[in-house]
């Protein structure tokens, strides 16, 4: 098992992005360094030893391929495109043979987990976050999704979501336990974006659904 976060975040800069990403669909890949910060702290909070992580919007692995690599009860990537988990499958084999994730091919809105104890699970998720005209808040979806099947979630938002989590968390009688700001390159990625890497600032919460 990886137990440094140095280690986790060389092993993490080997996963492959997206081929063609899907403008709609908002696929960007979370950068090595945010996600192996975020992965190292559930586990040192306690929320991977024993827990069934839940990865919504699975992409080509990044979030799930690392929290494998710490050893969990298991590991389920949901994903709605089928060309980014084919991606996520060849993530795995090129990083290790000894970790496995449950693949899904499903759409968030049709989750097919419902038997498993919330207790046992921890979401670790980047949501699309609505930045596309006419999909403001996407990521209340899949907050919404994972407040019913995780008793803990971590996600990455964008940088002036707070006043929208905070309301949305207290709504379900959540809490939010831990909040940090990170500031993501993006590459390029597509043809209207005028720049080649681009600094956002995005936020990562802790929300416990209690
Ligand atoms: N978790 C990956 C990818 C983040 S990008 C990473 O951190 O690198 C967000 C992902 O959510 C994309 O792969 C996109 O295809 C997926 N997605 C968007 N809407 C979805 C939905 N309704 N159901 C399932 N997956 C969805």
């Amino acid at each position: 098992m990886v137990s440094k976060k140095k280690e986790l975040e060389l092993n993490l800069s080997k996963i492959s992005d997206f081929e063609n990403p899907n403008v709609k669909f908002e696929q960007y890949m979370t950068s090595a360094e945010v996600a192996s910060t975020m992965i190292h702290m559930a586990d040192m909070n306690g929320d991977i030893e024993g827990k069934i992580i839940v990865d919504l919007g699975a992409g080509t692995g990044m979030l799930a391929i690392g929290s494998a690599l710490r050893g969990p009860r298991g590991v389920i990537g949901i994903e709605k495109d089928k060309s980014a988990l084919l991606i996520a499958k060849r993530n795995v084999s090129t990083i290790s043979q000894e970790i496995m994730v449950e693949w899904v091919l499903a759409d968030v809105e049709h989750v097919p987990i419902k038997t498993v104890d919330k207790v046992d699970v921890t979401g670790i998720m980047n949501p699309p976050f609505g930045a596309q005209k006419g999909y403001k808040h996407a990521d209340r979806n899949f907050l919404e999704k994972i407040s019913e099947i995780a008793s803990v979630s971590y996600s990455i938002h964008n940088g002036d979501s707070i006043g929208f989590i905070e309301s949305f968390v207290e709504e379900r009688g959540g809490v939010i336990s831990h909040s940090y700001s990170v500031v993501m390159e993006l590459k390029k990625s597509q043809k209207f974006h005028t720049k080649t890497r681009k600094e956002i600032e995005m936020e990562v919460h802790r929300i416990r659904w209690e």
